[in-house]
């Protein structure tokens, strides 16, 4: 199955029997953040770079480059606010809206 542009009609000849995935890695191909209803916010004077927040984040949003946090990936946080709750430091508020 192709990647599919969400600015682009699927014909139906493309959407799959009961509209099963048959690769994975497919969710990078579609911006799920949008369906966000409260935001995280990052405070990069409060972070202490412990990167607790990075694995607990289910849809690997908190990207790491060259050891270190970077900011949110919001085309995929949904928002869940876990990574506010485990950070030791308070440098992640949420915020409602997108
Ligand atoms: S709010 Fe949830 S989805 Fe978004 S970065 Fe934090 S843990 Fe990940
Ligand atoms: S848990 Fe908090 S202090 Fe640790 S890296 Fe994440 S934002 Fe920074």
């Amino acid at each position: 199955m192709r990647a599919v542009d969400i600015n682009e009609r699927s014909p139906w000849q493309d959407i799959t029997e009961g509209n099963k995935i048959y690769e994975a890695a497919t969710s990078r191909n579609f911006c799920t953040g949008e369906w966000r209803t409260s935001t995280p916010e990052f405070d990069r004077e409060k972070c202490k770079q412990c990167l607790l927040c990075v694995p607990v984040c289910p849809d690997s949003s908190i990207p790491v480059k060259n050891g270190a946090r970077d900011e949110f990936d919001y085309d995929h946080c949904k928002g869940c606010g876990i990574c506010a709750k485990v950070c030791p430091f308070g440098a992640i508020t949420m915020r409602e809206g997108k």
